[in-house]
């Protein structure tokens, strides 16, 4: 306990005490104890008849805190064998996850993972996405490295908004450069639309490549010119964005991932292998690429498809990957159980796997568990907006087979999150659950969410700890 002359009291992290600095509870919120010495922004105060600085969880402290504790600032992590993204949607779920990481020590985590959308929806930026990971690195002690992705940003612009703010990955989404409408065509109508390219064509056309692993890729001259149709703008977007942005005076300065899963069809072997394969020839340097693996990754629940097919494609996409010395990247891969161990042992155990939102899901089942009566306003907030956040999601949800909130007890709340049609619905609102607004411009929901989260933040990292736990120990087959 910190106790101030004026007394106020504070519970202390354990794990976060050093000589000169730590972080103590209030509360409605943390803060740092510091030394003030080292020059934490804040309010001076006495205890025990020495003077502190009672320092906010303010950005500016924050770089004071990496500078003295670099293990508290995100790095790139890419090149270890087992990486996994969890992201923290609403900034409070690190604590949970770092729970899971100092258990299976094998995986560095991704703790900050991004999109542009998640930012817009949450009204966060990513300064203050990677600020909450370093704090609650800091207050947990997770002193043995982690990283912070720009999740599926699109643009120059984006990247560079991501690198500005300390992202050490970028997650370059490849899919406004993917021509989708080649897909449907029939072998005539690509070969009109195929222009020539002598060097493409000697490398490819009618060439078979041995990958090893007693696997070769072939293009028969219309796959080839089907793939180039299909592949050639991303590619070139991978490229300048690679020299540009991720390269600067000679020197990489993020990992880099490029990713072709938002399509509208599974990456085939050979497509998979002549994106790998220009990029290599071109001198861009990927930690990861995420193809897009047959079957439906649904955000929220278990894989569907065919497990087997699933298997025998990963094994072939693994073997490319491989072969060029990068990591297959598993998008959405949150709830995914039953492909993690197909996962596991195709890639021998060298994956970056991505889990997102599931997090949310979590903190609204603790809702479900604490307080009833908002959890029923905003399931019945949720349905309303159910149909304008599909716009965003590819979700086969039934909304009929949700059972009626008044047929449930309140004990039985939390039994939806056991559902898919439940999950599903709870999922995808959430960027509008947090926006939506009462009359006079207050929160309708978000305060008292965030209240209730702080109040049982403890319980809130149990739930996660048991959850993104199981990711971590199906995946590694334990
Ligand atoms: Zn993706």
């Amino acid at each position: 306990m910190f106790i101030t002359a004026d007394g106020r009291k504070f519970d202390v992290y354990k794990d976060s005490v050093h000589d000169n600095l730590c972080m103590v509870a209030a509360e409605d919120k943390d803060y740092f104890v510091a030394d003030p010495k080292l020059g934490f922004e804040g309010e001076t105060v006495t205890s025990d008849g020495k003077t502190w600085t009672l320092a906010p969880l303010s950005h500016a402290n924050a770089e004071k805190m990496r500078a003295l504790y670099p293990w508290t600032a995100p790095s790139r992590v890419l090149d270890r064998d087992k990486t996994m993204g969890v992201g923290d949607r609403l900034g409070i779920a690190t604590d949970g996850h770092l729970r899971v990481f100092k258990k299976y020590t094998e995986i560095t985590p991704i703790l900050s993972q991004q999109s542009i959308r998640e930012l817009n929806l949450t009204n966060r930026t990513f300064a203050d996405v990677i600020d909450s990971a370093s704090f609650a690195v800091f207050r947990c002690g997770y002193t043995t490295g982690w990283g912070a992705d720009g999740d599926h940003v699109k643009t120059a612009k984006e990247v560079a908004y991501a690198l500005e703010s300390g992202c050490t990955m970028i997650t370059l989404d490849c899919s406004e450069q993917i021509d989708n409408t080649i897909e449907g065509l029939s072998k005539a109508e690509v070969f009109a639309k195929y222009k020539q390219n002598k060097e493409l064509e000697d490398i490819y056309m009618n060439k078979s490549f041995d990958v090893g692993e007693g696997i070769t890729i072939s293009f028969d001259e219309e796959l080839y010119k089907r793939t180039v149709l299909i592949y050639s703008e991303a590619i070139k977007h991978a490229i300048d964005i690679f020299f540009n942005l991720i390269m600067k005076n000679g020197k990489q300065v993020a990992d880099f991932e490029v990713s072709i899963d938002e399509t509208m069809t599974p990456t085939l072997p050979a497509q998979h292998f002549f994106v790998a394969n220009e990029l290599t020839r071109k001198g861009v340097r990927v930690s990861t690429v995420a193809p897009r693996f047959c079957g439906e990754f649904q955000k929220g629940i278990d894989y569907i498809g065919d497990l087997k097919q699933f298997a025998a494609e990963m094994k072939i996409h693994a073997a490319i990957s491989r072969h060029f010395g990068y990591k297959i990247s598993i998008h959405s891969g949150s709830d995914k159980f039953s492909i993690f161990p197909s996962a596991g042992r195709e890639t021998k155990g060298r994956f970056h796997l991505k889990t997102a939102g599931t997090n949310w899901l979590e903190a609204m089942k603790l809702v479900a568990m604490k307080d009833p009566q908002l959890y029923r306003e905003v399931h019945a907030y949720a349905l309303t907006a159910f149909k304008a956040a599909t716009a965003y999601y590819h979700v086969t949800t039934q909304l009929s087979r949700i059972p009626s909130l008044d047929t449930l007890k309140d004990s039985e709340l939390p039994d939806l999150f056991k559902h898919n049609d439940s999950r599903q619905l709870i999922h995808i609102t959430y960027g509008l659950i947090l926006n939506e607004k009462n009359a006079d411009g207050s929160y309708k929901f978000k305060d008292r969410l965030y209240k209730l989260w702080r109040k049982y933040r403890e319980e809130y990292a149990e739930l996660l700890y048991k959850h993104i736990g199981r990711h971590a120990s199906e995946i590694l087959m334990k």
